[in-house]
C-alpha cells in the first residue's frame, strides 16, 4: 500500500493555493518539490554548522566536512559506485556533462567521432558540438522514429575504432523515453569508446546502478530528486576521472602550488575547485534518504500506475494527441492539442492551478522531428495523485472548449 497522503504531509508546498485553486504540481521534469526533511537539513546545515570544509581545524569546519562528506557516500551508495571518490560533487547535470566535455579535448583527433541521440536535452548537444568544433571530430546522431524510440541500427553498424564518445540520456525529458543505454554501453566498449548517460530524468524514477551498467560517466541533478537546485553529481569511473585534466582552477584542487609549478590534489578534489556548494550536497545526502526511505522500487510501481491511468483519460479527449509513446516510459506525457497552441494550454491550466511545462522543453531536436513548435508536458512524481490526474483532464477539456 502506497500511502499517498501520509507522503503528501511532507511537503509544504503541496498545501499551497495557486489563483485560488490548490495547487496541482505537474512540473516535476523540470524540478521536483522538496519535502519537509530536506528543508529540515537545510536549516540545521546554517543554524548549527555552516562552515569551510576541508581546510579548517575548528569544530564546524570539521563538522560540515564529515557531513559533505558524508553526502558523497550516500550518493556512492545510491548509485553503487565502486568508490567514493568516483563521485564529483557538481552544480547539476550541466555542469558534470560540460566537466567531461572539457575534459576529453585533447584526447581527441580530427577525423574521430561521437555520437549522441536524437532524443537529447540541449545540455546534452551543444557542449559536444563545442567539442567537436575544438577537436575537429564529427557529431553523429542516433536516429529516432515516431514513437519516441532510438533506432539503433545504422549505430550499431557504423560503430568504428574512430567512435570515441557516446551520449545518451537514460530518460528523455520531452518525451520520457527509456533509452536502452545497457545496449548502447556494451556496443561501445566494443570499439573502445566512453559512455556518458544523462541520468537526469532517470535517477527520479530509476536507481541506476553504476557497476553493473560498467557506464563511463553519469550525471544527477539534485533539484530533480527532492534535493536543492544547484546541487549534483558526475559519476566517473577513477581510471577515466585519472586521465581527465582538471576542469577549473582554483582553490581545493591542487597538492601544491608555487609560481613554476602546480600539482593537482587526487579525486575527487581534482575537480572540485572552489568552494562547493556545501549545504546543497549534504541536502542532496538527505534527499536520498529520503527517497530511500520510501523505496525507489515503490516509487516507480506508483509513478507507473499513475503514467497508465493519466494516458488513459488523456487520450479520451477527442483531439489529444501523445507525443512518445515508447513501450518504456517514465511518468512524462507529453501532448497537444489539435489547433491549439501549448503555450496557450499551459496557461488556461495555470488559471486553473495545475503546473504544467510548456515550449520545446530544450529539446529542440526532438520537436523538429515531429514538426511541431512544442509540446504541453504532465510530468508526475510520487507525490501526485488520480485526483489530480482528473484535475488536469477536467482542465485540458475546458482548454479545449475555450480555445476551440
Ligand atoms: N538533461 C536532461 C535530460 C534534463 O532533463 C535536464 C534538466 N531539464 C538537464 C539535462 C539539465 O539539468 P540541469 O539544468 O539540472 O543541469
Amino acid at each position: 500500500m502506497f500511502d499517498v497522503a501520509r507522503i503528501r504531509e511532507d511537503f509544504p508546498i503541496l498545501k499551497r493555493q495557486v489563483n485560488g485553486k490548490p495547487l496541482v504540481y505537474l512540473d516535476n521534469a523540470a524540478t521536483s518539490q522538496t519535502p519537509q526533511q530536506v528543508i529540515d537539513a537545510i536549516v540545521d546545515y546554517y543554524s548549527r554548522y555552516n562552515a569551510n570544509i576541508h581546510r579548517g581545524v575548528h569544530t564546524l569546519s570539521q563538522e560540515a566536512t564529515e557531513a559533505y562528506e558524508a553526502a558523497r557516500v550516500k550518493i556512492q551508495k545510491h548509485f553503487n559506485a565502486a568508490k567514493a571518490h568516483e563521485i564529483i560533487l557538481t552544480s547539476g547535470t550541466t555542469h558534470g556533462i560540460n566537466l567531461v566535455a572539457q575534459g576529453f579535448t585533447d584526447l581527441l583527433h580530427p577525423g574521430e567521432e561521437i555520437w549522441v541521440s536524437a532524443l537529447e536535452h540541449h545540455s546534452n548537444i551543444v557542449p559536444w558540438q563545442m567539442l567537436c568544433e575544438r577537436s575537429g571530430t564529427r557529431l553523429r546522431v542516433i536516429p529516432m522514429n515516431e514513437t519516441g524510440e532510438l533506432e539503433l541500427e545504422g549505430f550499431l553498424k557504423e560503430l568504428s575504432p574512430k567512435t570515441r564518445l557516446v551520449f545518451c540520456n537514460h530518460v528523455s525529458n520531452a518525451l520520457g523515453t527509456v533509452n536502452p543505454i545497457e545496449k548502447i554501453i556494451s556496443a561501445a566498449h566494443q570499439v573502445g569508446a566512453a559512455v556518458l548517460i544523462d541520468g537526469a530524468q532517470a535517477a527520479p524514477h530509476i536507481k541506476a546502478d553504476m557497476q553493473a551498467l560498467d557506464v563511463d560517466f553519469y550525471t544527477v541533478s539534485a533539484h530533480k530528486l527532492c534535493g536543492p537546485t544547484g546541487a549534483g553529481a558526475l559519476y566517473g569511473k577513477e581510471a577515466w576521472l585519472e586521465k581527465l585534466p582538471p576542469y577549473q582552477g582554483g582553490g581545493e584542487m591542487i597538492a601544491e602550488v608555487t609560481f613554476e609549478k602546480t600539482t593537482y590534489a587526487g579525486l575527487p578534489h581534482k575537480f572540485e575547485a572552489g568552494t562547493p556548494n556545501i549545504c546543497g550536497g549534504i541536502a542532496f545526502g538527505a534527499a536520498l534518504d529520503y527517497l530511500n526511505a520510501i523505496g525507489m522500487d515503490r516509487i516507480a510501481a506508483y509513478e507507473h500506475e499513475l503514467l497508465a491511468y493519466a494516458t488513459e483519460k488523456l487520450l479520451a479527449i477527442p483531439g489529444l494527441r501523445i507525443y512518445g509513446e515508447a513501450a518504456q516510459k517514465t511518468s512524462v506525457i507529453s501532448f497537444n492539442l489539435e489547433g491549439a497552441h501549448p503555450y496557450d494550454v499551459g496557461t488556461i491550466l495555470d488559471k486553473l492551478g495545475i503546473a504544467v511545462r510548456t515550449g520545446h522543453h530544450c529539446a529542440q531536436p526532438v520537436m523538429d522531428f515531429y514538426r511541431i513548435p512544442g509540446t504541453v508536458r504532465a510530468s508526475f512524481s510520487f507525490y501526485n495523485t488520480r485526483q489530480e490526474v482528473d484535475t488536469l483532464v477536467a482542465g485540458v477539456g475546458r482548454a479545449r472548449q475555450m480555445l476551440l
